[in-house]
């Protein structure tokens, strides 16, 4: 298996897990769509039983995302990035024996466990943890801005019975990136049997972009159904488990698998597995295009802020440079970029945030910034930011006049997607909280796809034109 992981990352996308077929020599493995296997004697069979606990497809898709995902020791593959979510927070409250987070101290107790999660969250994680979660019994969740809360202010909120740390980086839809290092340094510091795990949504970058396993993470979180199918047709999810983890992750995450069935069918899985072969052509190209539009935007009166944590003027642009993945910084440096240069600024990934800078917007790609996955967050600019109605009114005006960015949810396809987080996607979340966070009916997510740039452009400005026209 492992020489398997030992090729670089497109390498592993084209082979890992895709082993041509021992019976006919198909060069694509076959769907295997049997639910069940038919054994030799009782109990002595080829690895498969029944489907739900085993898939020939499924183990190959885990195999391959193990390989991509840089650190980690084992896959687990659900029918949706929700589904693995729920998992997740279930392990936090599965008991010791079962492979899970609550002690036997804990249960003697009756001490419920505890998922601290950063405040910026995916609407349906937030939605499960602050209100499936709770009614299970067993679990309580609390929802933190990292950087605000500062060193004391994080390693205050990591109560005795929290057992797992829940972040995104970047954050959806204000593409904040959380200090990783920070989080896992205050972890390292705490008594070996009270340190939670660390999980981290890597739905927004892929493990094209990075690899939070290799930076303190204990966990990674991936919703398929985005790029790392990358195609818009198929909705899966993942947990990638870090190599050498001292818990029983593995055992418990399996055991939740297999006991709650949100398993992934075999043709998705075949269809994911197919999506990921292109994942480190897609993701680059989409970070490209990314770049080149936020560089553009930044320039143009009529939007008022660009969040693209790749721009060298985000304050989140060191972050950035400090989390890209070994081969996105090989990639980039065929292209031109410096990558020592970059490399220089790497250290900054930690509690340290750099101001705002302005944005020259002129020259080539690579003094811009870096490509940092699709996603771009806008800001429409508004006469009166309080007047909700009208500028709900020359968003909606916006996004309908789009003639390549489609008006849709969701993200991480080929195609460019465009919508408005206020009333789609963060639609769950409290109003007060959502503008709290910043997301008021001017706040626009762009999904980045992979047409020609110049093509998207033009398709942004001419709507603009007309969101922006008088009368
Ligand atoms: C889409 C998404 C999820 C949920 O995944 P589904 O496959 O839609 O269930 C979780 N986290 C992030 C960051 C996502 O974008």
């Amino acid at each position: 298996m492992s020489t398997l992981h030992s090729d670089n990352f497109a390498t592993n996308a084209i082979h890992s897990g895709s082993a041509a077929d021992a019976n006919t020599g198909a060069v694509i493995p076959p769907i295997s769509l049997s639910t069940t296997y038919k054994q030799e004697s009782i109990g002595i069979h080829k690895g498969f039983e029944y489907s739900r606990s085993a898939n020939p497809n499924r183990n190959d898709f885990e195999t391959l995302l193990t390989s991509l995902e840089a650190g980690s020791e084992e896959t687990i593959a659900f029918s949706s990035g929700s589904a693995a979510t729920a998992a997740a927070a279930q392990w936090a409250s599965l008991s010791e024996d079962e492979g899970g987070a609550r002690t036997v101290e804990d249960i003697a107790q009756g001490r419920k466990s505890h998922i601290l999660s950063i405040n910026d969250v995916y609407g349906g994680t937030y939605r499960y943890l602050a209100r499936v979660a709770k009614s299970t019994g067993n679990l309580e969740a609390s929802f933190l801005d990292f950087d605000k809360a500062g060193k004391d202010g994080i390693r205050e909120a990591i109560k005795e019975n929290t057992k797992v740390i829940w972040i995104e980086s970047p954050t959806n839809p204000m593409l904040i990136l959380p200090p990783i290092t920070l989080i896992s340094d205050i972890v390292a510091s705490l008594p070996e049997t009270r340190r939670p795990i660390i999980l981290v949504d890597n739905t927004f970058l892929s493990p094209y972009f990075s690899n939070p396993l290799t930076l303190g993470a204990d966990v990674c979180l991936h919703s398929i159904s985005k790029y790392i199918n990358g195609h818009s047709d198929v909705i899966m999810g993942a947990l990638s488990i870090r190599r050498g983890l001292g818990y029983k992750l593995s055992q418990g995450l399996r055991f939740l698998q297999n006991s709650s069935g949100g398993i992934p069918s075999p043709f998705d899985c075949y269809l994911a597995s197919r999506g990921a072969k292109t994942l480190p052509l897609r993701a680059l190209k989409h970070g490209l295009n990314a770049l080149e539009v936020a560089a553009a935007l930044s320039q143009d009166s009529r939007i008022a802020k660009v969040s693209y944590p790749g721009l060298a003027s985000s304050p989140y642009y060191e972050r950035a440079v400090g989390s890209l993945s070994k081969q996105a910084k090989k990639d980039l440096a065929k292209l031109g970029w410096d990558v020592e240069a970059l490399d220089a600024k790497a250290g900054v990934i930690n509690g340290v945030l750099q101001p705002e800078r302005s944005h020259s917007g002129v020259g080539a790609l690579h003094k811009q910034g870096i490509p940092f996955s699709g996603m771009i967050s806008i800001r429409l600019r508004s006469h009166n930011p309080s007047d909700t109605e009208a500028n709900h009114a020359v968003t909606d005006k916006f996004l309908t006049s789009l003639r390549l960015f489609s008006l849709a949810e969701s993200l991480g396809g080929v195609e460019s997607l465009a919508e408005a987080p206020w009333k789609m996607t963060h639609g769950s979340i409290p109003e007060a909280q959502r503008l709290e966070l910043g997301i008021d009916p001017c706040l626009v997510r762009l999904s980045v796809g992979i047409e020609d740039v110049d093509d998207l452009l033009a398709d942004i400005r001419q709507a603009l034109e007309v969101a922006y026209a008088k009368g």
